[in-house]
């Protein structure tokens, strides 16, 4: 195992060791994903829940905890960073970080836990983001430590492992600024995200827009598949566009662009449809922290960087259009049907996976109940769409499933329940998921009273 992150100046972070916990256990363990990582065969033995859990380390020496800021709410805060979680280094060129491992010192008020619940719902829908295409975050596992934190009540503690390409965040280099060290961070930067550019005229600017081209990926992923990610504050976006910090993130159900679960988001601001603006406003907190890195006077960085950050809204916009015609078939986004059709859902709220689902269905000669508002459109639509072509860019294009709010939860209450295998119905539920399969489930029913009433938490 190595550790990248010991290059950074280490005013950006502290090393320490995770706590140790009472008596840690197995929960949940991603074999797939332990597979395609390759880990060392001591990860796999008897010991594992040892090491899952922090207690044991492969490279003791390695184990750090990275340092950032970040805007939250539109708020900065000038010292987050890694309150409870230690990066204990790559595997096979991956992060593997533990998430509830004991304090460190930008643990500020917080306990350094993770109770069980989130560590479950981050295992589910990072695995579910996964399999739907989306780029993210993965879990490799969930162990239990046997402790109790206190939240609302007392709950099960958990530590959670995570696996990413990159855990530098927009976070990551307002924190950098801060402490004047933005250069190096940078330069690291780079070497981990798009190291074929350093020897380019400007790498800085370059790498400005990697992460801007980075963001627009994920959040045409994002929309394509209905996901609310719930607290996009600039800590918790990943320059390598993988999704991560599920916390209070939800899915989509009715198709309301002002949707909104998190009970903390009063003023919509990472609504569903808001969340390409605030993605905007985030990267122009990054690129402020590139000015000094840019040839030229200040004013002239900030008006080259400002082009920049401006040009993120016809660059979006393409990828946005053309991902909402592929939705219905078509590969182009000029045919007046696709305008036509998306002002029909957004008046009729339509389920967002269901409607696409059904159009699929119709196309393909089947008699699928279609909303009284859609035949007409539906009538012409059969006409203007190469059937063939259509087939193949919406079965590729729309999620034939979805992890539905209701079911999440649903499994993530089964995890109090002793009786039952969790590893086996996670597995299942996200074989479901990834084969589509809805006969002999229930899975797979929007729940629109559900959704109505369903609050999201960032707590933890
Ligand atoms: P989040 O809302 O998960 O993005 O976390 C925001 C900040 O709070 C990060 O710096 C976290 O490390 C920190 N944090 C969240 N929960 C805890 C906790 N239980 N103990 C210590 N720090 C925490
Ligand atoms: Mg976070």
């Amino acid at each position: 195992m190595q550790q990248r992150y010991l290059a950074l100046p280490d005013s950006l972070y502290q090393v320490i060791k995770p706590r140790k916990v009472d008596d840690p256990s197995l929960l949940l363990f991603n074999q797939e994903l332990a597979s395609e990582l390759d880990l060392p065969q001591q990860l796999l033995g008897k010991d594992a829940a040892e090491y899952f859990s922090g207690n044991r380390l492969v490279a003791p020496e390695l184990s750090l905890a990275l340092g950032y800021s970040g805007h939250q709410f539109g708020y900065y805060n000038p010292q987050l960073g890694d309150g409870r979680a230690h990066m204990l280094g790559q595997i096979n060129g991956f992060d593997w970080q533990l998430k509830g491992s004991g304090l460190t010192k930008y643990s500020r008020s917080g306990d350094g836990r993770c109770a069980l619940g989130p560590a479950v719902r981050e295992y589910i829908m990072s695995e579910a983001m996964h399999i739907l295409g989306v780029p993210t975050m993965r879990t490799l596992a969930v162990t239990t430590t046997g402790e109790t934190v206190y939240r609302q009540q007392p709950e099960a503690g958990a530590v959670v492992s995570r696996i990413g390409r990159s855990h530098l965040r927009i976070g990551s280099f307002q924190y950098a600024s801060a402490l004047g060290v933005i250069k190096e961070m940078a330069d690291f930067a780079i070497d981990q995200l798009c190291p074929e550019m350093v020897n380019a005229a400007n790498p800085y600017l370059l790498l400005y827009l990697t992460v801007q081209q980075n963001q627009i990926n994920t959040l045409v992923h994002w929309y394509r598949v209905g996901f609310i990610h719930g607290v996009m504050n600039t800590d918790n976006i990943a320059l390598s566009g993988e999704t991560f910090d599920f916390g209070p993130c939800a899915m989509l159900g009715e198709y309301k662009l002002e949707q909104v679960y998190s009970s903390i988001d009063h003023q919509g601001r990472y609504a569903f449809g808001n969340q390409k603006l605030i993605m905007q406003w985030n990267l122009a907190r990054f690129a402020e922290t590139l000015i000094p890195l840019m040839p030229g006077s200040e004013q002239e960085a900030i008006a080259l960087l400002t082009q920049e950050v401006d040009s993120f809204s016809d660059a979006f916009l393409q990828a946005y259009g053309h991902m909402c015609a592929n939705k219905l078939g078509f590969n182009q986004n000029r045919h007046p049907l696709i305008s036509e059709f998306y002002e029909l859902l957004r008046t009729h709220a339509w389920d967002y996976t269901q409607i696409f689902n059904q159009l699929y269905h119709r196309l393909n000669g089947g008699n699928p109940q279609l909303p009284d508002e859609l035949i007409a459109w539906s009538e012409q639509w059969l006409r203007a769409v190469n059937h063939k072509q259509a087939l193949m860019l919406m079965s590729t294009t729309n999620p034939k499933a979805i992890p539905r709010n209701h079911e999440v939860e649903r499994l993530i209450e089964a995890v109090g329940n002793e009786q039952q295998d969790i590893q086996q119905q996670i597995d299942n539920y996200l074989n479901y998921l990834k084969g589509n399969v809805y006969t002999g489930t229930s899975w797979g029913n929007p729940d629109a009273k559900f959704d109505q009433q369903y609050q999201t938490f960032c707590g933890t």
